[in-house]
């Protein structure tokens, strides 16, 4: 795990790339080939997929949520948390690791109806 601020000139960070920071100290989480991401979460939510991402900065020690939200109509929204302090961020993760698939928007096991608190379609 050696630190690089190296940029591949080749590969400017815009437009669809993921480029996910601390909510906390601003540090890039999700550099190209290699993800911070602990675990995420899709679910259909009236109609529309929403994604949540939970990221980790061992910096800080606390965690940053991406959510993105994909409407039908074709406009999708992302946006970011503010910083979530580890142990409520642990216990997300350990909810959405209770499910063997939590990609699945259309999975409906008891881990995916606890996160969505019901919203589910
Ligand atoms: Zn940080
Ligand atoms: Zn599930």
């Amino acid at each position: 795990m050696g630190e690089t601020s190296e940029r591949n000139p080749e590969n400017p960070l815009e437009g669809d790339v993921d480029e996910t920071k601390c909510a906390q100290c601003g540090k890039v989480l999700d550099e190209e080939g290699k993800t911070a991401c602990v675990a995420s979460m899709s679910g259909s939510v009236m109609g529309d997929e929403t994604t949540e991402a939970y990221y980790f900065c061992s910096d800080c020690g606390v965690y940053t949520k991406t959510i993105y939200h994909d409407s039908f109509s074709g406009e999708g929204s992302f946006s970011v948390s503010d910083p979530i302090p580890k142990a409520d961020g642990d216990a997300k993760v350990a909810l959405i690791k209770r499910c063997s698939m939590p990609w699945n928007k259309s999975c409906r096991c008891d881990a995916h109806k606890e996160y969505f608190e019901g919203w589910l379609d």
